[in-house]
């Protein structure tokens, strides 16, 4: 196998997650009696420009055309986390008013545009999922339903389309292919434009052992040293980082044309410092990961079991992509785990990919209180735990198992 950027032949493991159903796979009634497909989830370091990648086994087509059931506006503090970043950063930062251009890739339900049209703003998401550009256009959002890239931006600029600022929130990762993604930025943006994106940040993915957001559909683990060589390689130079703690930690990157008249922030170098100093333009860096997992595992399914053995009802909220790596890498079912809940429609009544624990209503949690809830998504344990905050009257424990096994 190569690297998907410089092409090397990729030789270094980070991690092996055994074979997994894709995690966003979610299983109707009738399916549970069908064979289910599993890939390996093997990760491997690039030992020339550090890119931490997996193989692409399903083609990202695949896998999005499928009823994808991620909405970003069911999580309130994401939402949140848009409306401050659109009025606090981006609109004065960039100046934007009437006259400009904001374009969001992969703008899922409107979550982040909402808040740009809120405010006068001229955008366009673009978002390939069929479901979740319908909810985006009925917030009155303009949507184009395509893939973007090279070809689709330049199609884009022959309508006289051009942005002032772009927007891609937990994307990147996402993408089989980033030079031609990336590409796609260097062309839409106006000459004096910047791009923005969010990215789950690698380092703290590793300094927080945080393997349940590897994913088939997450193909590329990024640094600020991997990102930069690419951008480069794509006419775009990096002129300013910032660190956020969404999703365990993450780097919000402000890329422009190489070209252009914007200067490198100093917080770049800062940031690439860290990095330095974590030693990630090693290969002895990306080595020892699976020990870090193996402890995990043994804690959680030990916890489990333990709790099982008394006889406690344990059950999970929050039917997150990342849980299901979690889940189907230490083999938990349904005999550990008796439901999940989830306040999506589009998920209650399925059940969740591998494990085939059932999705219930919320209300669930009521009805069964259940002595053990499990919260697989730990960016979000604060929020959720307030919003279950009932479930304390008959003595519930809520548990994470991420960065460490963690009881409340
Ligand atoms: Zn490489």
């Amino acid at each position: 196998m190569k690297c998907r950027f410089c092409k090397t032949e990729l030789e270094t493991v980070f991690c092996d997650l055994g074979h997994q159903p894709p995690s966003n796979s979610y299983l109707k009634p009738a399916e549970l009696k069908e064979a289910e497909v599993f890939y390996p989830l093997k990760v491997w370091a690039c030992h020339e420009c550090f890119l931490v990648q997996i193989d692409e086994f399903k083609s990202h087509k695949d896998i999005f055309s499928k009823d994808y059931a991620y909405f970003s506006s069911y999580i309130k503090s994401w939402v949140e986390h848009a409306k401050n970043y659109v009025e606090k950063t981006a609109i004065p930062k960039f100046e934007l008013d009437k006259n400009s251009m904001f374009i969001e890739v992969a703008a899922n339900d409107g979550w982040l545009l909402q808040h740009v049209k809120a405010n006068d703003i001229p955008c366009l998401g673009i978002e390939p999922t069929a479901s979740t550009a319908a909810a985006a256009r009925e917030k009155g959002i303009e949507i184009k339903e395509i893939f973007f890239g090279e070809e689709t931006a330049k199609q884009l600029v022959k309508e006289g389309i051009q942005a002032d600022t772009t927007m891609a929130v937990n994307v990147l990762g996402h993408v089989p292919d980033l030079v031609d993604f990336l590409t796609g930025f260097q062309i839409i943006l106006k000459p004096e434009g910047v791009a923005v994106f969010e990215i789950p940040h690698f380092l703290r993915l590793v300094q927080d052992n945080l393997f349940d957001t590897i994913y088939h559909e997450h193909f590329s683990y990024i640094s600020l040293i991997s990102i930069e060589k690419i951008a480069e390689s794509c006419g775009l130079k990096v002129i300013e980082m910032e660190s956020l703690n969404t999703h365990g930690g993450s780097m919000r990157i402000y890329l422009a044309r190489t070209e252009s008249k914007h200067v490198r922030n100093q917080n770049v170098d800062q940031f690439l410092q860290l990095e330095l100093d974590a030693g990630m333009d090693k290969i002895e860096f990306y080595q020892n990961f699976q020990d870090n997992i193996n402890k995990i595992h043994i804690n959680f399914v030990s916890y489990l079991i333990e709790q099982k053995k008394l006889g406690k009802k344990i059950a999970a909220y929050g039917a997150a992509a990342k849980g299901n790596t979690l889940l189907n890498y230490c083999g938990v079912k349904s005999n550990l785990i008796d439901f999940i809940c989830d306040i999506s429609p589009h998920k209650q009544g399925m059940f969740l990919p591998g494990s085939h624990i059932p999705i219930l209503h919320p209300d669930a949690i009521k009805e069964q209180k259940p002595d053990i809830i499990f919260i697989p998504a730990w960016n979000v344990f604060d929020e959720i735990t307030k919003q279950l905050s009932f479930a304390k009257e008959w003595d519930t424990k809520f548990v994470v198992a991420m960065p460490e096994l963690r009881e409340s």
